[in-house]
C-alpha cells in the first residue's frame, strides 16, 4: 500500500495510530512527520513512544530548544524536532545519519523544513481540520513502508 489517509477525532485517536505504528515498527525504521504547529505531530509521536514501551516518566514533548531526544523502549526512539533547525549542518552535527542508519526508530517532526528530506520508509502529513479533527495522510516510500502501511491501515478500525 503506497498511500492511505484517515481522519482522527481527538488526540487519543491520533495517539492510538501512533501507538500501533510503534508496535509494528522494525529496527531502522525512519518516519517523517509534516504539518503546521498544533497539527498533532507530537501527539502522534507520543503514541509511537507508547507503542515502543518507553517509560512514562520521560514523556515525549515538543521541546523548544532541543532538536533531539532519545527514549528507550523495545527499540530506541530518536525523536527529532527540527522546528528550530537553522542549517542542514545542524542535522549532521546531531549525528542524524548514524542514528537513522542504526537499529532504532527515527521520527522526525518538521521534516519539511529540510530542503532535501532524508530517506524514510514512511511520511505522515497531518492537517488541522477543526478543534478536534485532524487528517493524517500516510505515504510509503519503500517496500518496508508499504508493508507497514498495509498493517497500520488494516488495524485502524480495531484501534
Ligand atoms: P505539533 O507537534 O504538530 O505542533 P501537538 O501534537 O503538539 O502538535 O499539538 C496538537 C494539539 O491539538 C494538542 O493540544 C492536542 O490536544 C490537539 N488536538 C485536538 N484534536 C486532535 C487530534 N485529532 N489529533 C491530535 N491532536 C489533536
Ligand atoms: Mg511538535
Amino acid at each position: 500500500m503506497r498511500e492511505w489517509h484517515t481522519l482522527t477525532t481527538g488526540p487519543l485517536e491520533t495517539r492510538a495510530l501512533g501507538r500501533r505504528l510503534g508496535q509494528l515498527a522494525k529496527p531502522g525504521l525512519v518516519v517523517l512527520l509534516a504539518g503546521d504547529l498544533g497539527a498533532g505531530k507530537t501527539c502522534f509521536a507520543q503514541g509511537v513512544a507508547d507503542g515502543l514501551g518507553t517509560p512514562a516518566d520521560t514523556p515525549v514533548t515538543s521541546p523548544s530548544y532541543t532538536l533531539l531526544n532519545i527514549h528507550c523502549g523495545r527499540l530506541p526512539l530518536y525523536h527529532f524536532d527540527l522546528y528550530r533547525l537553522s542549517a542542514v549542518a545542524d542535522l549532521e552535527d546531531l549525528g542524524y545519519d548514524e542514528l537513522a542508519e542504526g537499529d532504532g526508530l527515527t521520527l522526525v517532526e518538521w521534516a519539511d523544513r529540510l530542503s532535501t528530506p532524508p530517506p524514510a520508509s514512511l511520511r505522515v502529513e497531518l492537517r488541522h481540520i477543526d478543534a478536534t479533527r485532524r487528517e493524517l495522510r500516510f505515504q510509503a516510500d519503500d517496500t518496508d513502508g508499504e508493508k507497514l502501511l498495509a498493517a497500520l491501515a488494516g488495524a485502524a478500525n480495531t484501534l
